[in-house]
């Protein structure tokens, strides 16, 4: 089974990760991974390779990882949501999300929401059907569950379609032109 992990660059709770990731652990499933450097891909890398018994470069060598780096110079600040598609699109078992909040100054959006890359993904999977799951910080307010929902949402299913697909499409083509307009790096802007 293909197990798809995404989540912030900012995550750090490895006890979190354990909990929601390891029960998908098995010597014939693949972590899927988007492979970022910091916080929660590389968490995961880690922790997966470790159950492995292997490095990570010798569990993605051996194809027990697989990973969807972005390509920022052939598709510049939009990268991210670029290949949150592409990889969403090979299909996976479940995705496993650890959002956390943004805190991104220039952000316009209300507050406590999720980490832009992380929703991107997470919503692509849903809407291609992939059960879903998330884990958040405690602070970030999940997609479609902004209001009444009166907890954090760890360990919840969110909604399959919460805001509807149109919505959702809507959602990301506007991420990506926020993405083109703002002037964050491209390391930033996958958030
Ligand atoms: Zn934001």
């Amino acid at each position: 089974m293909r197990i798809l992990v995404t989540g912030s660059r900012g995550w750090t709770d490895g006890e979190k990760m354990t909990r929601a990731l390891g029960p998908w652990f098995s010597f014939d499933n693949i972590l899927v991974s988007g492979h970022c450097p910091k916080g929660a891909d590389a968490m995961a890398e880690r922790l997966w390779a470790g159950w492995l018994d292997m490095t990570v470069a010798g569990a993605i060598r051996k194809g027990y990882i697989e990973i969807h780096p972005a390509d920022w110079k052939l598709h510049g600040k939009a990268a991210g949501f670029t290949r949150n598609g592409e990889m969403v699109a090979l299909g996976a078992r479940v995705c496993l999300a650890f959002a956390c909040m943004c805190w991104k100054e220039e952000c316009a959006d209300e507050p406590a929401h999720v980490t832009h890359g992380t929703a991107d993904c997470a919503g692509k999977a849903e809407t291609a059907g992939i059960d879903t799951r998330w884990e958040t910080d405690g602070l970030a307010v999940l997609p479609g569950l902004r209001q009444g929902a009166g907890d954090d949402g760890e360990g919840q299913h969110a909604p399959a379609q919460p805001a509807g697909r149109d919505e959702q499409e809507h959602g990301a083509l506007r991420g990506e032109r926020q993405a083109r307009s703002d002037h964050a790096t491209p390391e930033e802007v996958r958030e």
